[in-house]
């Protein structure tokens, strides 16, 4: 399934292998779904264009007039250093045009967005004219054509309004309905099933036994996955029995096309992700040498695309942004999305970082008195400290060979804005 990148040389020394191989492996291992339908456009955003949209009619459908002023000839405009006189012989409103044809000299009264009546290119905005009854003055300081918007200077029709596989966002909604689309073709939703798993772990609202923890992790991933294209599967907390496992696993395969489970990961004697995988799919790794979340495994089960998040609450966002998120989005068809900004901003404050793995701390951004971006980490970086994510608006990225960062050194940063 996935092929190993020849620059892998973590992996036959530590088992660990690099960041950007494990992203790449997993991109190159998912395929986007099969499946689509058509949605009223008011239920669209969020949701990937399955077709490219072709604009059925021109966008304005009239030429018409971009402000409230006059409309006349261009070859009545005065001539420079003279002023020119019009008498005023109708009025134009939007949705309710002027049926005649100007002749030399004359001029209809024009509201904004009203076609532009026969014979006329030109309108001069109501401030720039002197009005007297029914005729205006103007002087030469008019361009022939001004104030003007042409049909089809939007969109022509025929011309491509949205590509297949753009993440629909709200203008393209009203871009549609600037065309008079009604639907929209969409991919299906994504099915990604979730569990956590730990004999510790207890769901909110219960009374944690003795050592017993609440469950964040199953938490933290119904939110990021609370999202327009995605069909949530709560399978719950597993105990870390094998069997359990197993029986949950092969029990959804089928029915999802993605399986996140959080915990059990790591070598311990209660890990048994890794082993459940092997016996009823396929492991293709499962370790990173990323900081938090070295223990991740990724494979198959059945038809689901399988990730193993580690148990640690900052450990299980890291991964899923940085590793999953990205597959989700190729398996959903989204070729053509809003950018997620990656920005370079300085280091407020010295950083330790080991080289040999990417480390992802929680940043706060603030901008210098110049306007440039700025970055401090948000204190204590364990990858339990699920605070230090809450109070984060960003992920400082430091890359697998770089080692401590000094105050003032310039540092990646990915704003969680982009992300939710
Ligand atoms: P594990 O990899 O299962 O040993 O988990 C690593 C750490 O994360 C342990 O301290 C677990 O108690 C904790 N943990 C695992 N799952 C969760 C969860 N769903 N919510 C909060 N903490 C968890
Ligand atoms: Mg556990």
């Amino acid at each position: 399934m996935i092929q190993t990148q020849p620059n892998c040389t973590d992996r036959v020394e530590t088992g660990l292998i690099h960041f950007d191989t494990a992203r790449a492996n997993i991109l190159s291992s998912v395929t986007a779904i099969g499946g689509a339908h058509r949605l009223p456009i008011e239920q669209a955003r969020g949701r990937t264009l399955a077709c490219a949209v072709t604009a059925p009619i021109d966008v304005p459908a009239h030429t018409n007039s971009a402000v409230d002023g006059y409309a006349l000839r261009s070859e009545d405009l005065p001539g420079s250093g003279t002023t020119g006189r019009f008498t005023i012989v109708g009025r134009a409103f939007a949705g309710k045009p002027f049926e005649g044809e100007l002749a030399a000299g004359q001029c209809v009264r024009i509201m904004t967005g009203a076609p532009m009546p026969a014979g006329c290119d030109t309108v001069i905005m109501q401030e720039q004219v002197e009005r007297s009854g029914e005729s205006i003055l103007i002087d030469a300081a008019h361009r022939p054509g001004q104030n003007v918007r042409q049909a089809g200077e939007n969109l022509r029709r025929g011309e491509t309004a949205l590509p297949a596989g753009r993440l629909l966002t709200p203008p393209d909604i009203g871009l549609c309905a600037s065309l008079g689309i009604a639907e929209l073709p969409v991919r299906r939703k994504l099915r990604v099933a979730i569990a956590s798993t730990g004999d510790e772990i207890f769901d909110v609202g219960a009374v944690p036994g003795n050592g017993g923890i609440y469950d964040s992790n199953r938490y933290s991933l119904l939110a990021t996955l609370h999202r327009p294209d995605i069909e949530i599967v709560d399978l719950g907390i597993l105990q870390d029995r094998p069997e359990l496992l197993l029986d949950a696993f092969n029990g959804i395969a089928d029915h999802a096309d993605v399986i996140i489970s959080s915990g059990g990961v790591s070598v311990g004697d209660a890990d048994h992700i890794k082993t459940a995988l092997q016996t009823s799919g396929q492991i293709e790794f499962w370790k990173v040498a990323i900081k938090p979340g070295r223990p991740m495994a990724f494979g198959s089960i059945g038809g689901a695309a399988f990730f193993g998040l580690p148990g640690n609450p900052v450990a299980v966002l890291v991964t899923f942004y940085l590793l999953v998120l990205p597959a989700l989005e190729k398996m959903l068809g989204i070729t053509d999305r809003p950018v997620a900004p990656m920005l370079k901003a300085r280091a407020l404050e010295p950083i330790r970082k080991r080289p040999g793995r990417t480390e992802v701390q929680r940043g706060i951004l603030l901008r210098d008195d110049d306007g440039a971006w700025t970055v401090k980490t948000t204190g204590k970086q364990g990858s339990g400290i699920l605070r230090s994510m809450s109070l984060a608006d960003a992920f400082i990225i430091l890359p697998h060979d770089s080692g401590n960062i000094d105050a003032g050194d310039w540092v990646t940063v990915q704003p969680f804005a982009g992300l939710w």
